[in-house]
């Protein structure tokens, strides 16, 4: 039984929720569904922060939902949800999920299980058996499926933390707090919900989650959802790399990267996100360049300035690439195939664990080819650079490592003059050129 808040208790400023949240909320109530706001956003506005997406939860099933809105899309298969679109917002509908309960341990290691695939259907599934064809877990306990319809109790104790496991109705401005949220928004707790170490296995971007919902809001983490992490730091291998990119990537954009990494290293979970992230922090160079470029990412974001994913990959593996050219140097390669070789080598390495987008991954690439040609600016070279595509993004590059300590700043001052220059300054700058 959930208890109620009303809008005295929970204080929510109804201005800061999307009309298309509520349109969504009042459709399928009228249609004699129930449903809510839920999750992040109602944590987010019991902050007093203005969500940046709402999600909707309904008894209604995904075909239902779709029917009821123009443009409602059905979207995945691990866990089925509906898009609805509004111009530029999404409005995420999901439907109540069951908690399904957890795997026995089974040795580590080996092939995921999958539900193993009926020869004849039976006329009726119990509900073990419905189960087993709609969730479906790994031999470590993590959750392939998970398309179990349940009651919204159910639906709330599925859910990862008790601050995210709130449900408010915008028609009647209560809050229905199944897991004692509130009391935990007010202690600035991270609780999990049921026991931490299941929850973990059986998704270990839990780990990730509380990491970077501690950094962004400030929390502290309650000592038994914390206890388990360093321990079962490892699941996270079994993540398919694209998850584990994208949840790398809202860690990095949140605006508080610098505590999430801080965080994560000291729960022990950067070890095979970022490769040599631990080698990199170590390092005295590596470690303010590192600094500086999360710093000026965060303040980017903060600003609701645009950041560039390739560059900030570009700036956490440069200290990589560079060691590698070295040794390629060392073995007697030339600088600029050097270079190229390194970058070859810690993309590929980067791409297996960690699914960089090709995207980012071919701006990775042109900011580090564009920094010894920046470095060098020989003959008339620099005109022809300031006219590539990437130079800007190079050029903050080159600025950064300048800064660090690792390069000359006055080959970042030089261009930087060269920039503001007028036509006749910049002849003189290319005649005292690198
Ligand atoms: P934000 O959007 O600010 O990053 P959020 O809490 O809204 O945070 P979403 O990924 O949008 O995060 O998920 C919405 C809700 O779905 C969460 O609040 C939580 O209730 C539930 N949820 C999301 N991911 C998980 C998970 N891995 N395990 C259990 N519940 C989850
Ligand atoms: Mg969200």
């Amino acid at each position: 039984v959930p208890v109620i808040l009303s809008s005295d208790i929970h204080g929510i400023d109804p201005s800061l929720i999307s009309r298309n949240a509520v349109r969504v909320t009042d459709t399928l109530q009228q249609a004699g569904y129930r449903a809510f706001i839920v999750g992040g956003a109602v944590r987010d506005l019991l902050l007093g922060i203005a969500p940046k997406d709402f999600d909707v939860a309904t008894d209604a099933t995904p075909e239902q939902v779709q029917r009821l809105f123009r443009r409602a899309r059905l979207i995945g298969r691990r866990f089925q949800i509906v898009h609805v679109q509004f111009g530029q917002e999404i409005i995420e509908v999901s439907t109540f999920r069951a908690l399904v309960d957890a795997p026995k341990e089974t040795p580590s290691g080996g092939a995921p299980k999958e539900a193993p695939a009926e020869d004849a259907a039976p006329k009726r599934l119990r509900r073990d058996e419905l189960d087993r064809r709609t969730h479906a877990v790994d031999a470590s306990g993590r959750v392939l499926r998970d398309n179990v319809w349940g009651e919204q109790h159910e639906d709330a104790t599925r859910r990862d933390f008790t601050i995210n496991a709130m449900y408010y109705d915008p028609a009647t401005q209560t809050v229905l707090d199944y897991h004692n949220g509130m009391g935990d928004v007010r202690a600035r707790l991270l609780r999990m919900i049921g026991d931490p170490a299941t929850r973990y296995r059986e998704d270990p971007v839990r780990m990730l989650r509380v990491v970077r919902f501690a950094a962004k809001l400030g929390f502290e983490i309650e000592e038994a959802t914390r206890a388990p992490i360093e321990p079962l730091a490892d699941l996270i291998h079994n993540v398919p790399a694209a998850r584990l990119f994208d949840e790398m990537l809202k860690l990095l954009l949140s605006g508080h990267a610098l505590a999430c990494l801080k965080q994560l290293r000291k729960h022990g979970l950067h070890h095979g996100l970022l490769p040599l992230l631990d080698v990199v922090l170590e390092q005295p160079h590596g470690e303010s360049f590192i600094t500086l470029a999360l710093n000026s990412t965060d303040a980017r974001v903060k600003a609701g300035k645009g950041v560039s994913p390739g560059f900030l990959f570009a700036t956490l593996l440069w200290h990589d690439v560079q060691q590698r050219a070295q040794q390629y140097e060392a073995n007697g390669e030339f600088p600029v195939p050097a270079i190229h070789h390194a970058m070859d080598d810690v993309l590929e390495m980067q791409t297996e664990k960690l699914a960089i987008h090709k995207r980012f991954s071919a701006d990775m690439r042109e900011i580090w080819g564009l920094q010894a040609r920046l470095e060098k600016r020989s003959g008339r070279s620099p005109l022809k650079l300031i006219e590539h595509q990437r130079f800007r993004a190079g050029y903050d590059f080159l600025l950064l490592r300048c800064e660090s300590g690792e390069l000359d700043p006055a080959i970042g001052a030089w261009w930087t003059s060269f920039l503001e220059g007028t036509p006749a300054e910049r002849e003189t700058l290319l005649s005292q050129g690198g």
